[in-house]
């Protein structure tokens, strides 16, 4: 009788044993099966990326592929590739040095996209180069709008939009029609501080000697 018992109860204990397990690789196999299907929208969708680029679509990709660098956990080697080179065509020159760069060092000069990766590295530089050199050009310019006219002992100006008149004269078909300039307010003139304003575009009408 006890024997029988042992044997009964070595029988559940292997079935419920091997229920557990048939449970355990369910959970597993599902797993595998929802990380190989979001694997697969990813693909889709950096191929999708890849197309506005190669279309010449670079702003469209770059929003694809900015909504795929946050997807990923580890970023595929292609998608390192295709990200910097269409990061140049948008003129970010900075950021596509960075990413080619990145794909020459994960895959040396034996990757799929080694090559073409060196040469779009090489126009990113080239690019950089031309706006260091821009920037320094403009950094030696001496620009009139930096400096204050000086208006004189006076420290009045003629106004130079009505010319004095303190009238501004709009040519018509049939008749002329005569507005008050907006300017220097019927005065004629501007102050210096005001004169300077408007040379560099900033004196708002209707303000001038209130
Ligand atoms: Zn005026």
């Amino acid at each position: 009788m006890r024997t029988i018992l042992l044997i009964w109860f070595g029988v559940v204990g292997l079935v419920s044993v091997s229920l557990a397990q048939t449970q355990e690789e369910k959970i597993r196999e599902y797993e595998l099966q929802r990380q190989a299907a979001d694997q697969r929208k990813l693909s889709v969708q950096m191929d999708s990326a890849i197309l506005f680029s190669e279309r010449g679509e670079y702003k469209r990709a770059d929003d694809e592929f900015k909504v795929l660098l946050r997807a990923y956990k580890s970023i595929p080697s292609d998608l390192v590739y295709y990200f910097g080179r269409n990061s140049y065509h948008l003129g970010n020159y900075r950021q596509s040095i960075d990413w080619l760069n990145k794909y020459i060092q994960l895959k040396g000069t034996t990757g799929q996209f080694s090559e073409p990766a060196v040469e779009w590295l090489k126009l990113a530089e080239a690019e950089v180069l031309k706006q260091r050199q821009k920037q320094s050009q403009d950094a030696a310019q001496v620009l009139s709008q930096d400096y204050d006219i000086d208006c004189g002992p006076t420290g009045k100006v003629t106004c130079p939009v009505c010319k004095g008149s303190t009238v501004i004269i709009k040519k018509g078909y049939i008749e002329d029609t005569y507005r008050t300039c907006p300017y220097c307010n019927k005065h004629g003139y501007l102050e210096c501080e005001q004169y300077n304003l408007l040379l560099r575009g900033e004196l708002q009408p209707g303000r001038a000697n209130p």
